[in-house]
């Protein structure tokens, strides 16, 4: 097969800029489909971005406010500080200006790309992959063939869907507004909990810089009860320990997005693999998917370029690749999952508050500050569960979820 661009990336948002990027800056030639005509539109993000999501890409300049901790509310209003005022904890940034500067350094890198496009089919055959790809605005269609389709697709993934890879373990729902008039400590975030306001999971607000912040919530079908998450937002706002904090905003935008999170099973089958949200990668304990997006194609980069230069690119082939790192943060995923289920998912709002009750001792918070990283949360879940007496009866529970998960 005459082929036109080593790699067709379908999909860019973040996660198909930087693979882009990383591709080409091995030497590849690559091409970025995005179906909408601008990059960063429209976008379902909080725009939290940690230090080492920072790190790969370096896009400083699109940071709005830097996050030292967060005051975390328990659904009676126990308060839980987590972080140390000038030690930042997370970026906030512009999320429309983080995706344009990702994908501009994929396109500095060599990549193309082509907007207002999508595929409409893909077949693949032993010597490589043809897609068809039509222009929304003209209507016209082009035939564009690679050595490897990757579906940075995002959280309803056609290549996913196409390939009949399976479905992310969990699809949560998030909902959030943008906001001026709220009175919040400057660089710290808010997190309030209870079956009322998100329940088994929780509410932000989250200070996006010029006196402005971002409102949101997420949580899951199953444990709505008939509820949307509008209902819920609504309920943060006129719930009765809270609702003084709320009583000036105005709000300036609103949106509601998918955050798939649980690698699936097959995130690759012969020259096909999907990347970031399309392969189930935000992380469940905060639905962060940015850094675990950057994470899984940078952990196979090098390896991957090297199969792809070799033209051996079958399920077997793409396996090998992955074999060390995929799996690891698949089940690193799996057990954060289980630690957030047994103390957070499956409480009810008194169970919470006792838990509240016990992260607010002075020496669980100095535990959680010195072991807690976002990254990270399972070695906390652990420490939490060894070290605080109150939390030793979950710790078999625990045990069993974690050899079981
Ligand atoms: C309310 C909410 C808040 C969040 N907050 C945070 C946060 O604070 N921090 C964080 O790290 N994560 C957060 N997330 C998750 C984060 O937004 C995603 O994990 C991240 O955007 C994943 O990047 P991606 O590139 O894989 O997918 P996306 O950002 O979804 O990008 C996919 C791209 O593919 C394009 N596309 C889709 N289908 C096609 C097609 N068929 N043809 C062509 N193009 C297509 C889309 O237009 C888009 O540009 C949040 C999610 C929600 C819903």
């Amino acid at each position: 097969m005459d082929i036109d661009y080593d790699v067709i990336i379908i999909g860019a948002g973040p996660v198909g800029g930087y693979t882009a990027r990383l591709l080409c800056e091995r030497g590849l030639s690559v091409v970025m489909v995005e179906e909408h005509n601008e990059v960063g539109r429209p976008f379902q993000c909080a725009g939290l971005v940690t230090p080492s999501a920072m790190d790969a890409v370096e896009a400083y300049d699109t940071v709005v406010e830097d996050v030292d901790g967060a005051l975390i509310h328990g659904p009676s209003g126990t308060l839980v500080p987590v972080g140390r005022q000038g030690e930042l904890r997370t970026y906030v940034v512009c999320r429309k200006r983080f995706d344009q500067t990702v994908v501009q350094q994929g396109l500095e890198a060599g990549a193309d790309l082509l907007l207002e496009s999508q595929p409409t089919s893909a077949e693949v055959t032993p010597d490589g992959v043809e897609i068809e790809i039509i222009n929304q605005r003209t209507k016209e269609t082009r035939i564009l063939r690679s050595k490897l389709l990757i579906g940075c697709d995002g959280a309803h993934s056609w290549v996913r869907r196409r390939f009949k890879m399976g479905y992310p373990k969990e699809m949560m729902v998030g909902f959030q507004t943008e906001v001026v008039g709220y009175q919040g400590k400057e660089g710290w975030l808010e997190m309030y909990s209870g079956s009322e306001i998100a329940p088994g999971f929780f509410a932000w607000v989250i200070p996006s810089g010029n006196g402005t912040h971002r409102i949101g919530l997420w949580s899951k079908a199953d444990l709505l009860d008939g509820r949307t998450v509008l209902d819920c937002y609504n309920d943060l706002l006129k719930h009765p320990l809270w609702k003084d904090r709320f009583e000036n905003i105005i709000e300036t935008a609103r949106y509601c997005g998918p955050v798939p999170s649980g690698m699936i099973r097959r995130p690759f089958k012969d020259r096909v693999m999907v990347i970031g949200d399309a392969a189930g990668m935000a992380k469940p304990t905060t639905g962060g998917g940015l850094g675990p997006g950057f994470k899984q194609i940078s952990s196979i980069a090098d390896k991957l370029v090297e199969r792809i230069n070799a033209d051996q690119l079958t399920e077997k082939d793409l396996k090998a690749v992955t074999k060390s790192s995929w799996p690891k943060m698949k089940k690193e995923q799996d057990r954060a999952r289980a630690l957030r289920d047994l103390l957070v998912s499956t409480r009810t709002d008194e169970e919470l508050d006792e838990h509240f009750a016990n992260f607010a001792k002075p020496e669980v918070i100095s535990l959680i500050n010195e072991i807690g990283d976002i990254e990270k949360p399972v070695p906390l879940g652990l420490a939490l569960l060894k070290k605080v007496p109150a939390f030793r009866k979950l710790a078999l529970q625990a045990g069993v979820k974690l050899l079981f998960s």
